[in-house]
């Protein structure tokens, strides 16, 4: 007990044993270390779970959260999910007889007609990509606990800030650690939260056997992104309200797409011809794929996130170059607004 005011960074593989016969609590740092336990009941408290389990990434906790299932099993799945989930599913999962059909989860009906007597998983997220349309949690579980199904939800666009899915009825919930608790673009890392005693010993059972664990040093800093959590998502929540508001009232937007909360917002340019030098006017966001970050992070999903869908089936869906995703970050409102309308501005004229 040293009073020390942060966790310390346990840089350890394996663990000296008090005897033979006395294991402690601790011996190989896969199946635990400190820093890595300590990160996880953080965890597991933000979300109201009984246990929680922290990987080298979104995807990694994802994936072992797949594996609590076997081949012939039928997973429903959210159709504008995630790209990563969407590729882990159709081209890592399929070859091993896991079965996934891809619905619109925001409407319960498509939801239910999807469901096959071999349905063992309902997998969706929160808010969608990159239309930011609700999934309705209780009504998903409502769905999945008729048909015996595992409600897994992926809640990384809400983070438990402003979102806690294990109340409202899902199993697990699935966060890439990566974008609103980590927080500061600096740690790639996923988390896994559970409803019950008895998933919590399945998911650690995976955790260990498959041992897509995150790191001591990431555990660190996701944990001290995790402490700012809450003034992050207020002020980011305020700004993009504000925002909204605003990119509504402006000539060169078509249409803005905001689910009520968070802090990511989605908007139609005039014209597909914009896109380039209004990226590029812009002086304050990142232009790149993530999200979540004290610095605001433009996307251009037909070029970023959703590159790898088809172009005729990106069209189909309206994800072509006008639209852009907006994860709003710590700046001045005020800042932002002048960078937008700069650049709003400078590449309305050069398309006209
Ligand atoms: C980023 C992301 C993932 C994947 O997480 P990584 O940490 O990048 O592996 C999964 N789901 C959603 C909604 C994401 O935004």
């Amino acid at each position: 007990m040293t009073g020390a005011a942060a966790v310390p960074i346990y840089q350890v593989s394996m663990f000296d044993q008090p005897g033979l016969d006395q294991p402690g609590e601790f011996d190989y740092a896969r199946s635990g270390n400190p820093t890595r336990k300590s990160l996880e009941g953080v965890l597991a408290k933000l979300d109201e779970g009984a246990g929680a389990f922290a990987f080298g990434s979104g995807m990694a906790a994802l994936s072992t959260v797949l594996m609590l299932f076997s081949a012939g099993d039928h997973l429903v799945v959210t159709d504008d999910c995630y790209g990563g989930t969407y590729r882990v599913l159709t081209k890592v999962f399929s070859r091993f007889g896991l079965k996934a059909t891809f619905v619109d989860t925001s409407d319960p009906d498509a939801v239910k007609a999807a469901f096959r007597p071999n349905t063992k998983g309902l997998l969706v997220e929160t808010v969608s990509n990159p239309f930011l349309r609700r999934t309705d949690v209780t009504a998903m579980s409502i769905l999945a606990r008729t048909y015996g199904a595992l409600l897994i939800v992926d809640n990384t666009f809400l983070s438990p800030y402003l979102s806690r899915p294990l109340t409202e009825g899902a199993d697990i919930v699935i966060h890439s650690a990566t974008k609103y608790l980590g927080g500061h673009s600096d740690v790639v890392a996923g988390a896994v939260v559970v409803r019950t005693p008895e998933l919590a010993k399945e998911v650690y059972f995976l955790q260990n056997a498959v041992g897509a664990v995150l790191g001591p040093q990431d555990c660190f800093l996701l944990q001290r992104g995790i402490k700012t959590l809450q003034v992050r998502m207020e002020r980011q929540v305020r700004t993009a309200g504000a925002l909204v508001r605003w990119l509504g009232t402006r000539p060169e937007i078509r249409e803005v797409f905001y689910p009520g909360t968070g802090a990511v917002v989605s908007f139609r340019l005039a014209h597909d011809a914009m896109a380039a030098t209004f990226v590029e006017s812009l002086r304050l966001p990142l232009l790149g794929v993530s999200l979540g970050a004290v610095e605001s992070i433009i996307t251009v999903p037909a070029r970023h996130s959703h590159a790898s869908v088809p172009a005729a089936e990106r069209e189909r869906r309206g994800i072509t170059d006008s639209l852009i995703r907006f994860s709003v970050g710590l700046e001045d409102v005020e800042d932002l607004q002048a960078d937008l309308a700069n650049a709003l501005g400078r590449s309305f004229r050069e398309a006209a």
